[in-house]
């Protein structure tokens, strides 16, 4: 079998990411594990990059005990976690580190910009279902001419490249200017930064460092739904830049007009300027992405393993590239060949939560079983406690766990209203995030059985 470049700290990590990824809230785990990038495996020491000092410092203070836990339950042996900061991120940064070939991403991101070179448009697969967004993001990255919209909101479901393209417009931007200013920040970052400037009184700096850029690009800006305080201050940076022509790009997990808790000013902005969504991709698509990524770590894909995987997965970018990483992964360690029946192994592992989703019918019969109660009782209209608070779980894992829209679910409660699911899944989302005991063993346990 010809050797792919995919080495033992990246097949290390990529396990470890799937195991993580069910302890902490989703956002937690996309903004602070994902970043990271495998190094070297040595003496039971992984080596991870950090974009950033701030990073490292996080990690270190509230994840490193917990991943070197999970890598433990993993491998039954300990294995220590060492961060450094990605070359070029600090001037004052730990020592250089040694240049390894890790698939397609070499940790090197620019501290200023917080951006991960790895998110390139060339990387990028075009379809159907995101040839516009991508086409409006090569535009606004195209400085030399001047922008007809601004700002650019593009929104979709989890997984399907968003962060991928607002990084991209980042790096090409970078690349051809060095002189321009672009930061990236998710939205927990824009959060954290502006409640530690407040905690150290040094909110002069926060204003001067988020209105003094050329490019600002700001992801998963729901998470902003109700931070009323944090709001105001975006809404004062983004009018800043606003009024200066400076370009700013967002996205979102849903719609506009789906963005609870938002200040009527704010929304009215983002309306002003385009609007685009990504859709999931089509079977095409989904195999292009694979056979890209094959591609570029020299992994031998076959066509039909390749075609058995976008045809399983079919709803999320991110789901297809985990199994994908981990059926490499597997056979990099074993040292065999990709076959179906080790992608059937592969899908089997990861379970409903990755590989095939499960119906609606399976969800509600599930819940209702877990519950204990009636699929009459749980469509019907009820007000109790334990009633209501089975539908919201019931809806929200529909929202997460299938393709549905918000309406269709709807419809599966007695045709209730689109914007009672969402506030369902808002309630149980933030619960979760919020680490609700009672919210996240309900989903923890109804999943593990889907
Ligand atoms: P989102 O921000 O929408 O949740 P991401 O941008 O994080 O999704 O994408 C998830 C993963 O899928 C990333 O690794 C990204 O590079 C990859 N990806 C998504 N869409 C594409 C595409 N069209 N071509 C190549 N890779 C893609
Ligand atoms: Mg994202």
């Amino acid at each position: 079998m010809a050797q792919f470049e995919l080495s033992a700290a990246t097949a290390l990590w990529s396990e470890l990411l799937e195991a993580f990824k069910s302890q902490i809230p989703e956002q937690s785990f996309c903004t602070w594990i994902q970043p990271l990038t495998p190094q070297r495996l040595e003496d039971n020491t992984l080596l991870l990059a950090a974009p950033s000092q701030f990073h490292r410092e996080w990690i270190e203070g509230h994840y490193i005990r917990n991943i070197e836990c999970a890598l433990k339950e993993l491998h039954g042996e300990d294995i220590r976690l060492k961060l450094h900061v990605a070359a070029g991120a600090l001037p004052r940064s730990a020592p250089p580190l040694p240049r390894v070939r890790e698939t397609s991403e070499r940790a090197e991101s620019s501290f200023e910009s917080s951006l991960n070179p790895r998110y390139q448009f060339e990387a990028f697969v075009e379809g159907d279902s995101n040839s516009f967004a991508r086409a409006a993001c090569m535009a606004v990255a195209d400085v030399s001419h001047r922008c007809p919209w601004n700002p650019l909101l593009i929104y979709g479901g989890t997984g399907l490249g968003k962060t991928h393209l607002l990084q991209a417009i980042g790096n090409r931007v970078v690349a051809k200017h060095k002189s321009y200013r672009v930061l990236y920040a998710s939205s927990e970052r824009f959060t954290q930064d502006f409640i530690q400037s407040v905690q150290t009184r040094h909110t002069t700096d926060f204003s001067h460092r988020y209105r003094s850029i050329d490019l600002l690009l700001v992801d998963d800006i729901q998470f902003f739904a109700a931070k009323e305080r944090t709001q105001i201050e975006f809404f004062h940076a983004f009018n800043t830049l606003y009024q200066n022509g400076k370009r700013i790009v967002l996205t979102s997990d849903r719609p506009v007009a789906e963005l609870a808790g938002f200040d009527k000013r704010l929304i009215s902005r983002f309306d002003s300027g385009l609007v685009t969504n990504i859709d999931p991709p089509d079977y095409e698509t989904r195999v292009a992405i694979l056979r890209n990524r094959a591609e570029a770590d020299k992994f031998p894909l076959t066509r039909d393993v390749a075609d058995f995987l976008a045809t399983s997965i079919t709803a999320n970018v991110r789901d297809l590239e985990g199994a994908y990483v981990t059926l490499a992964a597997r056979c990099q360690l074993m040292r065999v060949p990709p076959t179906l029946d080790l992608l059937r192994d592969v899908l089997r592992c990861r379970g409903s939560q990755n590989g095939a989703r499960p119906p609606a019918e399976k969800i509600l019969a599930l819940v209702v079983e877990h519950f204990r109660i009636s699929p009459e009782i749980l469509r019907g209209k009820s007000r109790k406690r334990e009633i209501v608070f089975a539908r919201m779980v019931a809806m929200t894992l529909m929202c997460e766990d299938t393709a549905l829209s918000l309406k269709a679910i709807g419809a599966q409660f007695g045709g209730r209203d689109h914007t009672t699911v969402m506030h369902a899944r808002d309630t149980i989302q933030n619960r979760r995030t919020a680490g609700d005991t009672e919210v996240i063993a309900a989903l923890k346990e109804i999943q593990q059985k889907a």
